[in-house]
C-alpha cells in the first residue's frame, strides 16, 4: 500500500492516479460530502469516470449494487473513495465484486482505509469479511479535508480509532511492532483531540489526529478484535446506534472488563495516557472532558434492549482476555447504558 500524508496532499491525487496507471476513476462519497467529492473529481480532469454520492453507514446492499453497476457502465478502472468509513466501505464493496482497486481519501479517523475488512448490510444484518482485494492500493491523508468534520464527530471518530489500538494491544495475535503502533496511536490521539476541541481549525493538531488514525487503523487491519468491537458491531447492527459515538461510550467499559487479563496492554495504555494508573477510567474521564457522549441511553438505546445484546454477543464466542459471562456483560452494558464510570 502507498500512503501520501500531509496538509494539501489531495492536490497530488491526479499524479497518484496517473502513477498507478488508472485512467477512469469513479469517485465515491456520501450525499453530505458531494461537494467535496465533486471538487476532488474535478482535479482529476479526463481521468474522472463520474461521481456517485450515495455512500451510507454500513454499506446497504442496494447501494453497493448500484455502485457496482455504475462502475461497470462507466468503464471505471478504479474507485476513489472520499470520506469516512462509509465511503471507503462502498469502495471496498465494488472492489469485492469487480476487483476494481480502491484509492482512499479519508476524511474521518475511523481507519477503514488501512484494513482488508469489508462490510455489507442486507435485511438488517451486517456481514463482514476479510479480502486482500479490498485493501486500498493508495491512501492520501490530507488533514485539510478533516477541517469540516464537526468537533463532536472528530472526537467520537478519534475515540473509535483509539478503540482499534486498545483491542490490538490485547489481541490474540498481537505482535510487538503492532503494539508499538497501538501505543503511539493512542498517545497521538489523546494529545490531539483536546487541542482540536479547543481549536477546531488547528491544522497541526488535525495532522496529529490523522497520524494517530493511521496508526490505529493499521492495528485494526493487523489483528483480531475482541469484546469491544463485538459489542459495538451488535449495538450498531441490531439497534442501529451511531457507529463512532457507540465506540466512544462502550470503550472504557469494555477495557475495564478486560484490564485484569491484559497486563501488558494496561501498561502500554498507561504510558500513552500520561501515566494513568487506570486507563479505562482515564478514557472515560477524557470522553467527558471532550464533551463526548458517555451513555448508550443518550444514543437512543432502551434499557430493555440490554438482554438482547447480551444474548447476541454470547451466541458467537471469540477470543477475549477475560471470560465473557452473561452476568459480566449485563453489568458492563447497564453501566454503559446509564453513563456510569467503568468498574
Ligand atoms: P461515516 O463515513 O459514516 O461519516 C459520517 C458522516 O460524516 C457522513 O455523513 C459523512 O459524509 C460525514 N463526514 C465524513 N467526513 C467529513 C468531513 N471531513 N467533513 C464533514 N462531514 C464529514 O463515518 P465513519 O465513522 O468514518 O465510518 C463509519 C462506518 O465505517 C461504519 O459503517 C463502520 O462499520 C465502518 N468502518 C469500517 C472499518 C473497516 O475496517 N472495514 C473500519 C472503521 C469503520
Amino acid at each position: 500500500m502507498r500512503v501520501v500524508f500531509g496538509a494539501g496532499v489531495v492536490k497530488s491525487l491526479p499524479n497518484e492516479i496517473a502513477h498507478l496507471g488508472f485512467e477512469r476513476a469513479l469517485v465515491l462519497c456520501s450525499p453530505e460530502q458531494e461537494e467535496t467529492g465533486r471538487a476532488v473529481a474535478a482535479t482529476l480532469g479526463e481521468r474522472t469516470a463520474g461521481v456517485l454520492a450515495e455512500a451510507r453507514m454500513h454499506v446497504p446492499m442496494e447501494v453497493a449494487d448500484r455502485a457496482r453497476d455504475r462502475a461497470g457502465e462507466l468503464g471505471a478502472d478504479c474507485c476513489v473513495a472520499v470520506g469516512g468509513g462509509s465511503a471507503i466501505g462502498l469502495g471496498k464493496a465494488v472492489a469485492l465484486a469487480h476487483g476494481l482497486p480502491v484509492v482512499a481519501v479519508p476524511t474521518t479517523y475511523a481507519g477503514s482505509e488501512m484494513t482488508p475488512v469489508w462490510g455489507l448490510t442486507e435485511g438488517g444484518r451486517k456481514r463482514t469479511g476479510r479480502d486482500p482485494r479490498v485493501l486500498p492500493v493508495s491512501v492520501l491523508y490530507d488533514p485539510e479535508l478533516t477541517l469540516t468534520l464537526p468537533v463532536g464527530m472528530s472526537v467520537t471518530s478519534g475515540m473509535n480509532a483509539v478503540a482499534h489500538a486498545v483491542e490490538a494491544l490485547y489481541a490474540p495475535d498481537a505482535t510487538p511492532i503492532v503494539s508499538l503502533m497501538a501505543e503511539e496511536g493512542v498517545r497521538a490521539l489523546a494529545g490531539a483531540l483536546p487541542d482540536l476541541v479547543r481549536t477546531p481549525d488547528d491544522i497541526e493538531a488535525r495532522g496529529r489526529a490523522q497520524y494517530g488514525a493511521w496508526l490505529c487503523g493499521a492495528c485494526l487491519g493487523a489483528t483480531t478484535m475482541s469484546l469491544h468491537h463485538k459489542l459495538c458491531h451488535s449495538l450498531g447492527g441490531t439497534l442501529n446506534l451511531p457507529h463512532a459515538p457507540t465506540h466512544t461510550v462502550v470503550l472504557p467499559h469494555a477495557l475495564a472488563y478486560n484490564q485484569s487479563g491484559a497486563r501488558h496492554a494496561v501498561a502500554a495504555l498507561s504510558r500513552a495516557l500520561g501515566a494513568a494508573p487506570d486507563p479505562a477510567r482515564r478514557l472515560w474521564d477524557l470522553a467527558g472532558e471532550l464533551g463526548a457522549p458517555r451513555s448508550l441511553r443518550e444514543l437512543g438505546m432502551a434499557e430493555t434492549d440490554i438482554a438482547r445484546i447480551v444474548d447476541e454477543v454470547l451466541a458467537n464466542p471469540y477470543a477475549n482476555p477475560v471470560g465473557v459471562t452473561a452476568d459480566g456483560l449485563t453489568r458492563l452494558l447497564r453501566a454503559a447504558w446509564a453513563g456510569e464510570p467503568p468498574t
